[in-house]
């Protein structure tokens, strides 16, 4: 097919997408442990560059050992970088983690903020991270999510042809009704790990290749 290319026609291609998306990926349970918006924050920042397998692993005992934004500001650095070790860039996560912590202590009594300007002045926190905690942990949705299989699968697609994660937010956004802004996205992701892939996509096996622009154009 050919790639869509107005705006009413991307909205056309999504509105056709969504239901068999739907369909192929029917359950929405983010792959991440949590119990609370805290948790859910920390796991997201941990899960940067990281399967979400390897981040649960991590976090099973980094919640038992940091309950609480005390905890983890009043932390060693040393030692919560040796617990989030496993899942890489470690010393950065460590120090968003901490640093988070406090701010959350010192600007909102030690909770995690429930809008889009708030969570933004969290260290660590861009809007990947600021959309997943505030769909999932309070069911509000003021954005789209896109990372890394967002951001190619939509390409792909024929959704967006933007490369700039918040430039491929706004197409998304533009084009889908908000009641998508939280399954769809979440669905992209899931058939970007399992046919979609960055290396090999697996179109002979993909149950959207016939809508799709980029089908069988991979050498
Ligand atoms: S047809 Fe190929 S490129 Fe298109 S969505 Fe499916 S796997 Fe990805």
């Amino acid at each position: 097919m050919k790639r869509p290319r107005s705006k009413a026609a991307r909205a056309a291609h999504a509105a056709e997408l969504a239901p068999r998306l739907a369909d192929l990926y029917p359950d929405l349970d983010i792959s991440l442990d949590w119990e609370t918006p805290l948790e859910l924050i920390v796991a997201t920042v941990l899960s940067a560059q990281c399967t979400d397998e390897r981040v649960n692993r991590v976090t099973a005992t980094l919640f038992e050992d940091y309950p609480d934004a005390e905890a983890y500001a009043g932390a060693s650095l040393e030692a919560l970088e040796e617990a989030v070790r496993p899942t890489g860039f470690f010393r950065n996560k460590a120090r968003h983690i901490q640093g988070l912590a406090t701010r959350l202590l010192e600007s909102y009594g030690g909770e995690v903020p429930r809008t889009m300007d708030d969570l933004l002045t969290l260290p660590g926190v861009a809007r990947k991270t600021a959309n997943v905690v505030l769909s999932n942990a309070f069911g509000i949705h003021v954005g789209i999510v896109v990372d890394t299989h967002v951001k190619r699968v939509a390409k792909r697609l024929g959704l967006t042809k933007e490369t700039d994660p918040k430039k491929v937010e706004a197409d998304l956004m533009e084009i889908l009704p908000e009641d998508e802004w939280h399954a769809f996205p979440w669905r992209l992701i899931l058939h970007g790990r399992n046919v979609c892939t960055a290396r090999k996509p697996v179109c002979g096996e993909c149950a959207v290749s016939d809508v799709c622009p980029s089908a069988f154009t991979f050498g």
